[in-house]
């Protein structure tokens, strides 16, 4: 290809949480699989600079990139689908636009005039993804605009992107709209009337898109079909469709087979080869071939919401997919009481301990990475998960008590778990966490060397603490194994259990880049490792 970039824009009407992320990710992936290279980036019209100081309960998880970005979910399912690392470049925030442009503005870069949302917010935007564009040369660059067509928040990127083709050619520009296609059950059938309204609002903005993506549960007829064509006035042809299905993995495939990637390329010109689906129809394959169960508790305060731990999830699925088994997700609260904590427990083959922050649920963590360790159950600990695991094993292996993290306990005569001096000068200066990729050391003849088959990595971090390590030789002596460390400033990454099936914690967080075509070695590990726990226990519960 080469040339010069094209742009896909994708946006959303009727409701939010209809899946625009997926489905845009997805047709990021088929043009891929065309030989056609792909960047995908998001908009999202809130305030927050980042959604790093974001709650959980609203905003869901908060990823982290390379670069040490803290981003939207959907940036997730971008690297999931589309298999590359994302940036910086690929979020922005209305918070992003807006601080930059009254930065500019106190500067005097504006000469005086008067700051306004059109222009200088709308140019901002736009050289925004142009600048990403530049960067990263994909052939496509797709731009999903978070909100729904219609919120007062998305106006300016809209009326942005409306701009977008008289900068760049109306030829090198595509608009999609995904809508919803509610299902009436009283009468039967499905309505258009919410995605009219919505091409209409888009219409009234100036942008007529020029293909419909219609999220439903029922498919569409060939008389739906033409009805919305002819009342939004795109081709018939470029009405498609996203039924439910099991597995967002999917959606690429349920996209290719209305011949959405071919029809998005001839729209733009773009000669391509037949997408190579090969790969993801055999992990559908595999997923609905799986026999073996496996059962993992994932022990969390917002265990609740879905997306709070979706990327955790999905590497979950991931590593069970590849060891071919069908894995159940149970989401144990961690603000249970000890008894109803070992119920829940006893009741699956692994435990996966998360990252979080404050202390609440804190000894119910503790609790679940005791238990795990007592009970030979494989365990995983992610970031705050392993912190938890050294806090447990200096309390009741090391007889430290009252061993702590200065997260939790400020005033804890054993902080175990602490802000490293460098850190604390830093912080006083209003500086946060250690964010991004950083390099870990892998130490020979450990679990982690086996895992990983290699002398280092490279791993995504997002934590404040670290394990002090004034305390690391008591617990080495102990029997806690540190096999990942970061040599630069001497801070613990990995740690291990030697006497135990599968007892493991990061520093770090695998689950940012673990990929469902290759998930990532700790979680195939973990899993592989639970699965067996569950054969032999099943094996000797039916002896008995
Ligand atoms: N709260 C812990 C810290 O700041 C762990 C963070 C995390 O789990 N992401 O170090």
């Amino acid at each position: 290809m080469g040339k010069s970039t094209r742009y896909i824009f994708v946006t959303g009407g009727v409701a939010s949480s209809l899946g625009k992320g997926i489905a845009a990710a997805g047709l990021g992936t088929l043009l891929i699989q065309r030989g056609v290279s792909a960047e995908i980036m998001k908009l999202d019209p809130y305030l927050n600079v980042d959604p790093g100081t974001m709650s959980p309960f609203q905003h869901g998880e908060v990823f982290v990139t390379d670069d040490g970005a803290e981003t939207d979910l959907d940036l997730g399912h971008y690297e999931r689908f589309l298999d590359k690392p994302t940036s910086k470049l690929n979020s922005v925030t209305a918070g992003q636009v807006y601080e930059n442009v009254i930065r500019k503005e106190r500067r005097g870069d504006y000469l005086g005039s008067t700051v306004q949302v059109i222009p200088h917010i709308t140019d901002e935007v736009k050289r925004r993804i142009l600048a990403t564009a530049r960067e990263k040369k994909p052939d496509v660059l797709l731009i999903e605009i978070g909100g729904t067509v219609g919120d007062i928040e998305s106006l300016p990127f809209l009326e942005a992107i409306r701009q977008f083709p008289y900068d760049v050619g109306k030829e090198n520009c595509l608009f999609l709209h995904l809508t919803l296609l509610p299902y009436i059950s009283a009468s039967g059938e499905s309505k258009t009337k919410p995605t009219q309204h919505s091409v209409k609002a888009l219409r009234e903005i100036g942008i007529q898109p020029a293909g419909l993506i219609l999220r439903t549960e029922h498919a569409m007829d060939a008389s739906q079909r033409r009805k919305i064509a002819m009342f939004c006035n795109v081709e018939e042809r470029a009405v498609f469709e996203s039924v439910n299905v099991n597995v967002i993995y999917e959606v690429p495939l349920m996209l290719h087979r209305q011949g959405l990637d071919e029809w998005a390329c001839r729209k733009l010109g773009i000669e391509s080869s037949e997408a190579h689906i090969g790969e993801w129809e055999d992990l559908i394959a595999r997923i609905n071939s799986a026999r073996q169960d496996v059962r993992i508790g994932v022990v969390g305060k917002y265990i609740e919401l879905n997306d709070a731990y979706i990327s955790i999830y999905e590497s979950l699925k991931a590593a069970a997919y590849h060891e071919g088994a069908r894995i159940e997700i149970v989401k144990i609260d961690s603000e249970q009481s000890p008894d109803q904590l070992e119920t829940a427990l006893a009741e699956v083959d692994g435990v996966l301990i998360p990252g979080g922050f404050g202390p609440r649920g804190i000894e119910g963590k503790i609790f679940a990475a005791t238990w795990a360790r007592e009970h030979d159950v494989p365990y995983f600990g992610i970031c705050l998960g392993m912190q938890v695991a050294m806090i447990a094993f200096a309390r009741s292996v090391c007889g430290i008590a009252d061993a702590n993290s200065t997260e939790f306990n400020e005033h804890t005569s054993n902080p175990v778990i602490d802000l490293m001096t460098t850190q604390k000068a830093v912080l006083n200066l209003g500086g946060t966490m250690r964010l991004g990729m950083y390099p870990m050391k892998i130490k020979k003849g450990t679990r982690a060397e086996s895992v990983y088959k290699a002398a280092d990595a490279q791993e995504r971090h997002r934590h404040r603490y670290e394990v002090n390590n004034s305390y690391r030789p008591r617990l080495e002596e102990m029997g806690m194994v540190i096999s990942g460390t970061f040599e630069e400033t001497d801070l613990v990454e990995m740690i291990e259990l030697k006497d135990h099936p599968w007892y493991v914690g990061c520093q770090f967080h695998p689950e940012f880049q673990s990929r469902p075509l290759k998930p990532h070695p700790l979680f195939k590990g973990f899993v592989a490792s639970a699965i067996t726990r569950r054969k032999t226990t099943t094996a000797r519960s039916a002896r008995a």
